[in-house]
């Protein structure tokens, strides 16, 4: 995990968690998308790092990888939920599932801190508010908390006041863009275009990537749809080898053609709901933009469309209940 911009910043509280002079309460104030929760997860990591060298986490060991992959059983990460961070969220309330920082009171045992990142403490409603105030004000030895927010008066004073506050200012245009094309392979003149109108917020240009490339496939499909449908079959061929690789070229015979046809406008049908709910992400359309292909081609083969359609439809309402 590599966090952008703000050098300065960053090593003066990597300095002040070698000589384990970190404030336990830590608000981290910046515009939306600027880098406020990587940078917290960032500390996180050096933290609770087993192998910290030259000011860094190494970014291998056990403790590394599973913050990586937002799964540190001591690492809590409370985002708002809808508007608001409420309060059994933060402590276990019957009907909910349990509260993050009912485990603050036991010691933790993989390494040695219990780390709790608030990521939107200005979306706390003033029970959740009040309820934290005496664990930032002392919080257990073992105990550090990271609020994000977007400025330290969104955050009610009896917060603010009783935590060490790191604003994190935008980000230089250039280097949003390298970042986009290191980390996120997105071509040059994209990476400048989305750079420049990211107001220095790392993470808004990473929306607007995904929301271009969703925007993309969704056109894509739109053309594969209609394109199938006019019988242009090379097109689609074209299409499906530049996603996945899936259809082979061979064609199938006349005969199959009819069937082929009412398989595909079953599976595109299938498909188009599936783009027009609720998912966003690239991902999960390329995995239902591949099933879709999947399905096309074992239509192609055995011409019996309709128990594969039927299974194309059964997984992607799986997948459509899993988000
Ligand atoms: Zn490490």
């Amino acid at each position: 995990m590599t966090f952008y911009g703000n050098n300065r910043t960053v090593s003066m509280l990597n300095r002040f968690i070698d000589r384990q002079e970190l404030p336990q309460s830590v608000l981290i104030t910046g515009p939306s998308g600027v880098g406020k929760t990587t940078l917290a997860l960032h500390l996180s990591m050096y933290l609770l790092c087993k192998d910290r060298t030259d000011g860094a986490a190494c970014g291998r060991c056990i403790s590394c990888l599973r913050i990586q992959s937002n799964e540190h059983p001591e690492v809590a990460i409370i985002e708002p939920d809808g508007e608001l961070t409420k309060i059994w969220q933060l402590w276990t309330r019957s009907g909910h599932a349990p509260g993050a920082l009912d485990s603050l009171s036991y010691r933790p045992v993989l390494g040695n801190w219990r780390v709790v990142i608030i990521t939107a403490a200005h979306t706390f409603n003033d029970e959740s508010a009040n309820s934290i105030l005496k664990v930032l004000e002392e919080p257990p030895p073992y105990v550090q908390f990271f609020l994000c927010t977007t400025s330290q008066s969104a955050v009610l004073p009896t917060i603010a006041s009783r935590c060490f506050s790191v604003p994190v200012p935008p980000l230089p245009t250039q280097l949003i863009a390298t970042m986009l094309q290191t980390d996120h392979n997105v071509e040059p003149s994209l990476a400048e275009e989305l750079a420049k109108s990211s107001a220095g917020c790392p993470g808004r240009a990473i929306r607007a990537k995904d929301d271009t490339e969703v925007s993309i496939i969704r056109d894509r499909a739109a053309a594969w749809v209609s394109d199938f449908l006019q019988g242009s079959r090379n097109q689609i061929y074209t299409y499906a080898e530049s996603l996945r690789g899936i259809v082979p070229k061979s064609s199938p015979d006349a005969s199959s053609r009819q069937s082929v046809t009412k398989g595909i406008q079953a599976v595109a049908d299938a498909f188009g709901k599936q783009l027009s709910s609720t998912t966003n992400s690239v991902d999960a359309l390329m995995d239902c933009v591949a099933l879709s292909m999947q399905a096309a081609h074992a239509v192609q083969r055995n011409g019996n469309q309709q128990i594969v359609t039927e299974a194309l439809v059964a997984k992607l309402s799986k997948r459509c209940h899993r988000r």
